[in-house]
């Protein structure tokens, strides 16, 4: 439904109107002042003495007093001027001037250069600074700069070859390139073109990028906005906003308008009572309006993208809206090594290093965080002075966006280290007992981060789909490292509160999300839907029961490798780093078939 266009926005425009238009006369005014005090005639300086002589010998046809300056008009126009300090002496010389007849003005003070500085030159300046500050809230209010353009002529730094692992969403994506290049013919043929394409998926997959290289491959302009630069402080900006960057794709056009996080301003609409809600609405309608106003003709296409395409309002996906929505995955191995090609290019890897070694020790990462490793590894490669870059650089990198930089000179005591050593001992424990975890890769109690220590898993292979006894499993092995706190130190540490958070944030997903508690298949939705207390209550009881079974279990899991973690701590206190191996040999065991 259409709303009004708010008025806020027009109010801030006539406004800025008549400052500027203040500003302008004021700036007239002292302008012709100016001119007209130039355009007085030459004065001649005199003394007193000489002053007193014209008054005595008449000939003057008038007499100027302002303040201490007298000036006097003589018979021929020339003007002769005096600086006449004192009472007396001026009176003396007023009163000789007037027995002779000679008319007197007095006037009052003209200013001098500080003077007419101050009394034109400040409101003049405040005025200006007035009309600026105006102005600046005028174009932030109109939405100027509140969003991007790149790329006006075709000429676009990314494109097409440096996305990868992206095919299908790449290939669904051509369609809107042939309208783009050649929008006649699709009119003429009566094809209903996507006019909006929602792309969703996990952050840094290349979202942005295939916007941007769909932009360069149909040799159009881009427009770029964040969802967020939407919510603004004053009431209707947001909506005006919108407007301001449709009526600039309509100019521009052919163009790709590209909303980044459409989330942002795209949630469901009627939420909450709240001026802030109500405000976001209005921004969405005027979205929505300007979506239905594209014509057959108009040749803008609109790319949003968002993680959580779950939380869009409804109305944002009928046709004729974003009536097309392609998914952009996390690659799989495949995908990934072709990513490593884009971000290995301009780097010199050493002869042996091979990129699907690589792309197969990474599962999970988004193409952003592949970007980072390669980029992490270069950095790696250069502080060792490496001709190129080597295995163990891609490691540390790796190690790195795992696990966060270690902490240089930050020491812990012995007990400290100690502590740490039992509490991670204790995940190490539970991740190689479970059946259904991902093998353990690494262990470490050099502080890195936030954590003072930490336990390092890998899948070995793509997960799609997550099973309830790997999700248990993960829960009891966060909790392994309190299990081992309570049973080997009696003790309880502060440092297991994120294991603790993440434990319960997985155990809840299962009980709300995922109807894999006794509650059976039950779903909340979005956090900010309205539920039954009760409801509620007992989402809390069976998480909170699924957590406790875990815990025990990791518990007893600690309990029967007491041994194994005895060794398993001494070595960490000897070496810091344990890699699987190291780990492996502490608990006996054969390194599991990879
Ligand atoms: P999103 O918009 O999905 O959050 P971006 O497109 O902003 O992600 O990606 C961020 C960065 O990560 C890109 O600039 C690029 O360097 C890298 N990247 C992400 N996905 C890919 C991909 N599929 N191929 C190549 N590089 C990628
Ligand atoms: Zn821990």
């Amino acid at each position: 439904m259409p709303t009004p266009p708010p008025k806020v926005s027009l109010r801030a425009r006539r406004l800025a109107l008549a400052i500027l238009a203040t500003i302008t006369f004021s700036l007239c005014i002292a302008a012709i002042i100016v001119t007209y005090q130039r355009q007085q005639p030459p004065v001649q300086k005199i003394n007193y003495s000489q002053l007193y002589g014209f008054a005595e010998a008449g000939g003057a046809v008038a007499l100027q007093v302002e303040g201490e300056t007298l000036t006097v008009t003589r018979a021929d126009g020339s003007l002769v001027q005096a600086t006449v300090t004192g009472e007396a002496p001026q009176n003396e010389v007023v009163q000789l001037f007037r027995k002779n007849k000679v008319p007197v003005e007095f006037k009052p003070i003209q200013p001098g250069l500080l003077a007419s500085f101050i009394s034109w030159g400040l409101p003049v300046l405040t005025l200006g600074l007035i009309a600026f500050a105006g102005w600046r809230i005028y174009a932030s209010m109109s939405g100027r700069g509140s969003f991007e353009l790149e790329n006006h002529n075709g000429k676009q730094d990314v494109g097409f070859d440096d996305v990868a692992g992206v095919d299908e969403a790449r290939a669904e994506l051509t369609e809107t390139i042939e309208f783009l290049r050649n929008p006649e013919r699709f009119s003429r043929l009566g094809g209903r073109v996507p006019r909006g394409i929602l792309l969703y998926g996990p952050p840094g997959t290349g979202k942005t990028l295939l916007a941007r290289a769909a932009a360069k491959e149909a040799g159009v302009a881009f427009l770029a906005a964040s969802g967020s630069s939407f919510q603004e402080k004053f009431a209707g900006l947001g909506a005006a906003r919108v407007r301001h960057l449709f009526a600039k794709g309509r100019k521009l056009s052919p163009c790709i308008i590209f909303i980044d996080e459409i989330d942002a301003l795209g949630r469901q609409r009627g939420r909450g009572g709240d001026s802030a809600s109500a405000d976001q609405d209005q921004t969405l309608n005027q979205l929505l309006v300007e979506m239905d106003g594209f014509d057959q003709s108009t040749a803008v296409v609109v790319i949003a993208s968002t993680n959580r395409p779950d939380i869009l309002d409804k109305a944002l996906t009928r046709p004729g809206r974003f009536d097309r929505e392609i998914a952009v995955n996390l690659a799989d191995v495949s995908g990934r090594e072709a990513i490593l090609k884009v971000h290995a290019r301009n780097l010199k890897l050493e002869s042996g290093l091979d990129l699907q070694w690589i792309a197969r020790g990474t599962p999970g990462f988004s193409g952003a965080e592949l970007a980072n490793l390669m980029n992490e590894a270069a950095i790696a490669a250069t502080r060792d002075d490496a001709e190129a870059v080597e295995r163990k650089h891609i490691e540390i990198a790796r190690d790195r966006i795992l696990m966060g930089a270690e902490r240089q000179g930050f020491m812990m005591d012995e007990d400290e280290r100690y502590a740490t050593a039992v509490h991670e001992a204790g995940h190490v424990a539970v991740g190689l007992a479970v059946e259904n975890g991902d093998p353990i890769h690494k262990v470490s109690i050099l502080p890195r981060g936030r954590a003072l220590g930490v336990t390092q898993s890998l899948p070995e292979r793509d997960r799609f789909m997550k099973k309830r006894e790997y999700l248990e499993d993960q829960i009891a092995l966060l909790l392994g490292g309190r299990a081992a706190e309570q049973i080997l130190l009696s003790t309880m540490t502060a440092g297991a509160s994120n294991d603790i958070e993440r434990a319960v944030e997985i155990a809840r997903r299962m009980v709300s999300e995922f109807g894999m508690s006794r509650l059976g298949p039950i779903h909340l939705g979005q956090p900010d839907q309205q539920r039954s207390q009760s409801l509620l209550d007992k989402v809390e009881e069976a998480t909170n029961e699924l957590i406790n079974s875990q815990l025990e279990r990791a518990c007893a899991i600690v309990t029967a490798e007491q041994e194994s973690i005895g060794r398993l701590v001494e070595l960490l206190m000897e070496r810091d780093t344990l890699d699987a191996d190291e780990i492996l040999g502490c608990f006996k065991r054969e390194a599991r078939a990879a």
